[in-house]
C-alpha cells in the first residue's frame, strides 16, 4: 500500500493559490502531473497545472471524481472543509491526513491539542459569550488579543483589547460565536520553522526563519533567523514534536513568538508550505514545495542545506498603486530572484508575488531585498 508514487503519476491539490502554483511547478519539474480543484477559475495553480476542476469544495460528487483520477491528494490551504478531505480519503491517500487539517483549521482545537500535548503555546482561554470574555480578560489581563476560532489567517478576525472599556466593543466587532482570547505577547521577535516528515517518520526542517509582519501580513523573512543557537535548536525540536504528535506526512510550518527571556511560544501552525518558506526555492538545496511532493509520494526527503543567507520580501498589491511596477529595475539586481503568481487583479494587501535576495550575510541580503522592492515604485 505504501509503494512510492512515481513520476508521471497525477497528484491532486485542493486549493489553487500561489502555494499550489509553486507546488505544481516543483511537481512538474519532477515529472508528475498536477490536478487542481478549487472554486476559482484561472487561478495561480490552474495556470501551471495539467487539469483544472472548478468546483465548490462541497460538491462531493465532483470531489470524488477528482480524487479517483489522482494517486494522492494534498492541499495548499487549510480551510478546505473536512467533508472534502474525508471524501478524497475514500479514493486516494490524503497527505497530510484530513485529521491534521481538522485540528489546524480552528485556533481553539489547534491550541488545545498542542497545549494538551505538552507543547508551549501562547496562554489562551476559549470564549463563547461576552460574559465569558469578561471573565477571560480578568484572568489574562490587558492587553489581550481576541481571535475568531475559525477561518483566521494573516491577522484577519482579530482585535486587540487594551482596557476593560474596550471589551464589549471588541466582542461586537468580532461578531462570532466561538473565539479565543490570547495573552498579548510583548515578543522580542517572530520566527518560523518549516518541518517536513515522510511516511517512515523521518524529519527534516528549514530555519528558524525570522519574520516581520506589516498590518498583520508577512512582510520580510530572513534565513538564518537572528536568534541564539539555543533558541534555534529549541524551535526545531518543538517543530519535530508537533509533526510527530500530529503524525504529519508532508509539510507543516510552526510560527513562534520568541519572548524577551528567550522562550518560544507557538502562535500557530499551518499544515502546508508557508510564505516564510518561499526563500527555500532559491536558497536551499531542495525547497519546501519539492519536499511536499517527495513526502506525499512516499519518496526520500531532499537536503535542506542552506546554500546562502537569504531574505524574502513579499510583493503585495500595494506595489501596483502607482501603475505597473518597474520590473526592469528589480531585475537589474543580480542577486535577486523574482516570483510572480499570475494574479491579474492587484488589490491592496493581496499577495501578488515575492522576491528573494541572496548574499553572504542576512544583513546584506536584507539591504538588497529592501532596495530591490523600493526600486519597483521609485519613479
Ligand atoms: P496570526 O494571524 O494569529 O498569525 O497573527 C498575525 C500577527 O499578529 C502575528 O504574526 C503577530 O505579529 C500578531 N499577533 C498575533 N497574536 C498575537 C499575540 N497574542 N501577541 C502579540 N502579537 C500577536
Amino acid at each position: 500500500m505504501n509503494q512510492p508514487i512515481l513520476p508521471d503519476a497525477a497528484l491532486g491539490v485542493l486549493g489553487s493559490g500561489q502555494l499550489g502554483r509553486m507546488f505544481a511547478i516543483a511537481a512538474r519539474r519532477l515529472g508528475y502531473r498536477v490536478h487542481v480543484l478549487s472554486p476559482d477559475p484561472d487561478s495561480p495553480t490552474a495556470q501551471v497545472a495539467d487539469q483544472e476542476v472548478v468546483s465548490d469544495y462541497l460538491d462531493l460528487d465532483r470531489v470524488a471524481r477528482f480524487a479517483q483520477n489522482v494517486s494522492v491528494v494534498t492541499f495548499e490551504f487549510e480551510n478546505v472543509p473536512s467533508e472534502t478531505a474525508a471524501t478524497c480519503e475514500r479514493f486516494a491517500p490524503v497527505r497530510p491526513a484530513g485529521s491534521v487539517l481538522f485540528t489546524s483549521q480552528n485556533r481553539r482545537r489547534e491550541k488545545t491539542y498542542l497545549r494538551d500535548a505538552g507543547l508551549p503555546v501562547t496562554p489562551f482561554v476559549e470564549v463563547t459569550s461576552l460574559d465569558e470574555l469578561k471573565r477571560a480578560t480578568s484572568n489574562l489581563g490587558f492587553p489581550a488579543v481576541l481571535k475568531t476560532a475559525d477561518w483566521g489567517y494573516d491577522g484577519k478576525g482579530q482585535v486587540v483589547i487594551r482596557s476593560p472599556e474596550e471589551v464589549s466593543s471588541a466582542w461586537k466587532t468580532l461578531n462570532v460565536p466561538h473565539a479565543i482570547l490570547e495573552a498579548f505577547i510583548d515578543f522580542d521577535c517572530e520566527v518560523s520553522v518549516v518541518g517536513v516528515r515522510d511516511l517512515r517518520g523521518n524529519f527534516v526542517s528549514y530555519g528558524p526563519i525570522g519574520n516581520t509582519h506589516s498590518r498583520h501580513i508577512l512582510d520580510i523573512s530572513v534565513c538564518p533567523a537572528r536568534v541564539s543557537s539555543q533558541v534555534a535548536r529549541d524551535a526545531v525540536e518543538i517543530t519535530r514534536e508537533v509533526l510527530k504528535k500530529l503524525d504529519v506526512v508532508g509539510v507543516l510550518c510552526v510560527e513562534f513568538f520568541v519572548t524577551r527571556d528567550g522562550r518560544l511560544l507557538i502562535n500557530e501552525t499551518a499544515p502546508r508550505p508557508h510564505n516564510s518558506g518561499h526563500l527555500t526555492i532559491d536558497a536551499h538545496v531542495s525547497c519546501q514545495f519539492e519536499q511536499q511532493v517527495r513526502a506525499i509520494c512516499g519518496l526520500p526527503l531532499g537536503s535542506t542545506e542552506l546554500r546562502s543567507p537569504s531574505v524574502m520580501a513579499n510583493l503585495l498589491g500595494d506595489v501596483w498603486e502607482g501603475g505597473t511596477p518597474d520590473w526592469a529595475a528589480l531585475l537589474a539586481e543580480p542577486n535577486v530572484k523574482l516570483h510572480l503568481y499570475g494574479k491579474r487583479e492587484a488589490r491592496f494587501g493581496r499577495k501578488m508575488g515575492h522576491l528573494t535576495a541572496l548574499a553572504s550575510s542576512v544583513d546584506e541580503a536584507e539591504k538588497i531585498a529592501r532596495r530591490a522592492r523600493s526600486a519597483l515604485v521609485s519613479q
